[in-house]
């Protein structure tokens, strides 16, 4: 991490923990994290259950002022009307939602969801005040005939197609072949690839937006890992998958500095 940013680690759960499991296990990491970072505010952390849960971890947060950050981990291009299935960014706004997952590679990849879909979910994103947390990666053919930068920087230019200057976002480099694999990026491969969205960030957005904004880095990290991709000055947190649903596991992933 750099430039005074608050590191953010985010756990994006898919479609894991029903209603039931979510209120157990948000109880469970808060009561192990007691004494952590995230208490006097030096890192964030943010969970993303599914919709159906949304709603019963609010509450739980509210009652028990539990200081994480609640995000979806889609939302609608639409706002209402006949979309049937849909979820409007307005209604996760209403219930305390922050942050809002966009173009996440399964949902690239399993709902063809390409960069225009991407771009109007951002605008849809901002037009209720959440913040997307805007999800750009090669594939390992990607990788192999373009290098590790150029698809994830055309993804990030396009999202950020029209979004203003001052409008608070959040970017997820999650490189596809190292989703859910267990074979991370190295750190200093994140921090290339970080460095160059950020400076995608600048083109679009100005310095300042580019100073200000967190990009994390996903894919396979782990209690054993995140320390060093947190060293590395362009990378700002983590977006976690399958080690943000074992308790211990994330919690070790957010005490990272200890
Ligand atoms: P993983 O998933 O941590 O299980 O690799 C990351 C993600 O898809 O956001």
């Amino acid at each position: 991490t750099g430039g005074g940013r608050t590191p953010l680690i985010a756990g994006n759960w898919k479609m894991n923990l029903d209603h039931l499991q979510a209120v157990a296990f948000v109880q469970k990491l808060h009561w192990t994290l007691k004494d952590a970072a995230h208490e006097d505010g030096s890192v964030e952390v943010a969970v993303f259950p599914p919709f159906t849960d949304i709603r019963t971890v609010q509450t739980l947060l509210d009652a028990d002022k539990i200081p994480f950050a609640l995000g979806a981990q889609d939302l609608s291009t639409k706002d209402a009307g006949a979309y049937t299935g849909e979820v409007s960014g307005a209604f996760l706004a209403k219930l305390s939602a922050r942050y809002v997952i966009i173009g996440h590679s399964e949902r690239r990849e399993y709902h063809h969801e390409g960069d225009e879909i991407v771009a109007e979910k951002v605008q849809a994103a901002l037009r209720h005040g959440l913040v997307p947390v805007i999800c750009v990666g090669e594939t390992a053919a990607d990788l192999e005939e373009f290098g590790a930068a150029a698809v994830p920087v055309g993804q990030l230019e396009k999202a950020l197609d029209g979004v203003p200057a001052d409008a608070d976002i959040v970017v997820a480099y999650e490189p596809v072949w190292a989703i859910g694999s267990g074979q991370a990026a190295t750190p200093q491969q994140a921090q290339d690839v970080c460095a160059k969205l950020r400076e995608v960030i600048g083109q679009k957005l100005g310095a300042d937006a580019a100073e200000r904004t967190r990009v994390l880095y996903g894919g396979s990290v782990k209690s054993g890992n995140i320390a060093s991709f947190m060293r590395e000055p362009d990378v700002d947190g983590a977006l976690v998958g399958g080690a943000s649903l074992l308790v211990d596991e994330f919690a070790a992933i957010i005490r990272y500095q200890k």
